[in-house]
């Protein structure tokens, strides 16, 4: 397994998006279709910082996958591209233009072989295993950055895997056992008629959501979602009272459309930062 080093540059300033940001990330593209509002009010109350052991537990299981990667420069993958060579890529940067906006992802698990992108594979660490939208979505944004970076996406399947804990995919042979799952899921999907979309195996090396890339779908997604970024509309607020339930900006008390009270227990502390005043707002998982 490789990691990318390096990588392209920062889009230069000014970019004329939302909150003056230089590009926007594929997670936090994702985000949108959770609640976008919950977005907004990220970016609008700095001041806010946020403890959860979910967050820590995704973070953490992310920073294990990559952890023996070996680091790759940018000229050595050309050079295996152009050669035709089979590279695996793990939390590897890419960027592109999308709808005339910088867009910046870091997908979890990329399969190339030459020039051809052959897998996009993004891990969740979560008791559900859906394919919610939002993860739909993350996957096709991290296709459209490898289309955008110049890569064949005739074949390219987009897996996400969900894992109940970053604790599994530590286990020896996780990830390999993951790996030839969605080399099957890759085979039954290229093997079936146009209008098999997607398939789903679940497994002891957790659950696979298999899928095509459909660059045209994918875009036509991020156009609204990037309507927000370039200012072209407000946010829109969630319909679900209960991920209200759950959201620190709720608990926070910094959110006019929420539409249930705040879980009680999320617990709000005033605390310092970096020498900076903020609001610690921290979820206390069971008794
Ligand atoms: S309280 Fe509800 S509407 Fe407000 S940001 Fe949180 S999830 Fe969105």
């Amino acid at each position: 397994m490789r990691i990318l080093s390096g990588g392209p540059e920062e889009a230069a300033a000014p970019s004329g998006l939302r909150h003056g940001v230089a590009g926007v990330g594929v997670s936090t593209l994702a985000g949108q279709w959770y609640c976008e509002l919950k977005v907004d009010l990220k970016y609008r109350h700095p001041e806010i910082s946020v403890v959860s052991p979910a967050m820590a537990r995704g973070t953490a299981g992310h920073g294990a996958l990559a952890a023996d990667a070996v680091p790759m420069t940018p000229e050595e993958l050309e050079v295996r591209v152009r050669l035709g060579e089979d590279v695996f890529l793990q939390e590897s940067r890419f960027t592109a233009p999308i709808h005339e906006a910088t867009v910046v992802g870091v997908p979890d698990l990329i399969h190339l072989q030459g020039r051809d992108a052959r897998l996009v594979l993004e891990f969740k660490f979560s008791k559900r295993d859906d394919l919610f939208i939002d993860r739909f979505i993350q996957a096709q944004t991290y296709g459209l950055l490898l289309e955008g970076s110049g890569y064949g996406m005739e074949q390219t399947v987009c897996v996400i895997g969900v894992l109940p804990s970053r604790d599994q995919l530590r286990q020896e042979r996780t990830l390999d056992q993951v790996l030839e799952r969605c080399a099957e899921l890759r085979e039954r999907i290229a093997r079936s008629p146009r209008h098999v979309f997607s398939l789903c195996s679940r497994g002891e090396s957790g659950t696979l959501h298999a899928f095509r890339f459909d660059s045209r779908t994918a875009k036509n997604h991020l156009r609204w979602a990037l309507d927000y970024w370039k200012e072209r509309r407000e946010a829109v607020a969630t319909r679900h009272a209960s991920k209200c339930r759950v959201c620190p900006f709720n608990a926070a008390r910094v959110c006019s459309k929420a539409r249930a009270a705040p879980d009680d227990r999320f617990r709000v502390l005033p605390a310092i930062l970096d020498g900076r005043p903020t609001l610690e707002v921290k979820w206390q998982e069971g008794p």
